[in-house]
């Protein structure tokens, strides 16, 4: 294989010679004519299906290359989604060597910008490099903050004192960051302009302090002389710096430096080694982003009635859509009979609802603000007060339909109204969203022509019909709905919130009832019968069902008309 991948690479204009010794082979390619590159090309054993590693041969001598690390390797792929064809090796071969070639192509007068944008990558690659996580954006003022280090001097999390990042006390990854830790001052340095990290393969000495304190604008220096004068700088130094990208946002890098106030000091011969820091993000905004979350939902407010299968993945996906503030609403204990459909694990078992979900969540969750309210809540409108949007996921009809009227009659404000439920054995989900203004309630369900029902249009199972839930002492027993229908409520009921969360007119179009329609086959199994609306709701025109749902009316939500 290796003899035919050279014989290839012989074959190619850009390549000028081509060596090979065990699976590595060298190549030197030409580039615009201008520059030449000298190459290692190295097949590992999993070659074709792992691409090879290919290394720049004494990267220090080009400076800075764009795509190229500080380890002298040239990036051609981020590897996200490559689909090789491993049948044919020579091709992969032929194909990377030429990826890596267009990547040294880079014009000189583009590499400056490109490589800035990149410049963390690069300095992350550095050898003895320590990693640790940054729990703020950081500002642009030369600030004390904190960092926790373990024995070794390790720094393993840096914090600030910002009281705008808000993070929760239970949030478990950074009391795991904080155990067992020594705290200590660190220093925060945010640099204008680029400033570059060590050539290629070459490490950091005592003289890169003195060049990062040079960088400093005038400002930020004075402060930091301050900081020495006052006494406020340990003598071992935990320093994070920041300079600007050329596209937009920072690129943080860090530097461990002990004794490095006494070198500053007397800057007599250096005996000890100064150690890069990777800074590992893991700020508000930067994780939303990395989700794909909404970061315009960080002000919205919304509460959520009934902690059960269904409120309690609403409340999670919520969350991780962007959602920072929640109250949760459930006077009830989790039980065990629910822990193959609930999100909460068994260690909340007869603990309340909204006090275990906000626990796991608060845990699970960074940066996010979840009050639990473990009592039958009487006075609801006070609730609306506050929100954007009140969930009620109780699943219990009379109440959903009491507390629709209530919403309805007095309100004054801006909160919208959603209600959830589930259809038993699997037959679908329901939602209905309400804004107070337009008209479109859960109350048009329970009427038909002009008369009130006491059965919803929208019912997947005719009326009169037991369907228990009872399971005691039921041998062959039947599940009256499963954690997938309760997810798949839960799912499209969030996006129907986050809509309307996101741009309130929508509301007023075609997305006040959704439903989803599973399977009857458990229903027929247990002669439940079903409804028309049942048979007819994935055949007809949604935009027409939806008027004619919601068209005729009642009088909950035309009370203001
Ligand atoms: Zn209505």
């Amino acid at each position: 294989m290796i003899d035919e991948i050279v014989e290839r690479y012989k074959k190619l204009d850009y390549v000028t010679n081509v060596e090979t010794k065990n699976k590595i082979v060298f190549v030197q390619v030409a580039v615009n004519e201008i520059d030449d590159f000298s190459l290692t090309v190295s097949l590992s054993d999993a070659f074709p299906q792992k691409l090879p590693k290919i290394s720049l041969d004494e990267p220090a001598r080009y400076g800075f290359l764009p795509h190229v690390c500080w380890k002298g390797i040239v990036c051609y792929t981020d590897n996200q989604g490559v689909n090789i064809d491993f049948t044919r090796p020579a091709d992969v071969a032929e194909f990377v060597l030429k990826k890596a070639t267009e990547v040294l192509s880079i014009k000189k007068c583009e590499r400056e910008q490109i490589f800035y944008n990149e410049f963390e990558g690069y300095w992350n690659q550095q050898d003895l490099i320590w990693h640790s996580y940054l729990f703020d954006d950081l500002k642009d003022k030369l600030e004390l903050i904190n960092v926790q280090v373990k024995k070794t001097k390790e720094p393993i999390a840096f914090f600030s004192d910002n009281k705008e990042v808000k993070l929760n006390d239970g949030y478990a990854f950074s009391n795991k960051c904080k155990s067992k830790k020594t705290q200590v001052r660190a220093f925060y340095f945010p640099l204008e302009n680029k400033f570059p990290p060590p050539l290629p393969k070459e490490t950091i000495g005592i003289q890169y302090l003195e060049k990062l304190i040079d960088a400093l604008s005038n400002a930020n220096k004075s402060l930091w002389e301050e900081y020495i004068s006052n006494n406020d700088v340990p003598n071992t130094l935990y320093i994070i710096a920041s300079q600007p990208r050329p596209s937009g946002g920072k690129s943080f890098f860090g530097l461990y430096v002990p004794y490095g106030l006494n070198w500053l000091r007397n800057k007599k011969k250096y005996n000890h080694q100064v150690i890069p820091l990777a800074i590992l993000r893991h700020s508000p905004n930067y994780l939303l982003q990395r989700a794909g979350a909404n970061t315009n939902l960080v002000e919205k407010k919304v509460a959520i009635i009934g902690c059960g299968s269904v409120g309690s993945r609403i409340a999670e996906l919520l969350i991780m859509s962007g959602i920072r503030n929640l109250i949760l609403i459930d006077y009830d204990l989790y039980e065990a009979d629910n822990i193959f459909r609930h999100i909460l694990d068994s260690r909340y078992i007869n603990v309340n609802k909204a006090t275990a979900l906000s626990d796991q969540l608060q845990s699970r969750f960074p940066y996010i603000s979840v009050e639990p309210v473990k009592e039958r809540v009487t006075k609801w409108l006070s609730l609306f007060d506050d929100m954007d949007i009140v969930i009620d996921a109780a699943g219990e009809p009379t109440f959903s339909r009491k507390l629709n009227i209530e919403y309805h009659s007095n309100r004054n404000n801006d909160a919208s109204l959603a209600t959830t439920w589930l259809e038993p054995m699997g037959l679908g989900g329901h939602a209905v969203l309400s804004d107070g203004i337009t008209n479109g309630c859960l109350g048009c369900l329970y009427h038909k022509d002009n008369t009130e029902t006491l059965i919803s249009k929208t019912n997947f199972i005719s009326g009169n019909q037991v369907v228990s839930r009872n399971l005691t002492g039921c041998g062959g027993s039947f599940i009256p709905f499963g954690a997938i229908d309760a997810i798949k409520t839960s799912e499209m009921t969030t996006r129907m919130i986050l809509d309307a969360l996101s741009d309130k007119n929508i509301i007023n179009g075609a997305i006040k009832y959704k439903w989803w329609c599973g399977k009857d086959e458990l229903a027929k199994k247990n002669n439940i019968k079903t409804t028309s609306w049942y048979t007819e709701c994935n055949n007809i025109d949604v935009s027409e069902q939806i008027n004619s749902m919601i068209s005729e009316g009642c009088p909950v939500c035309r009370m203001k008309n």
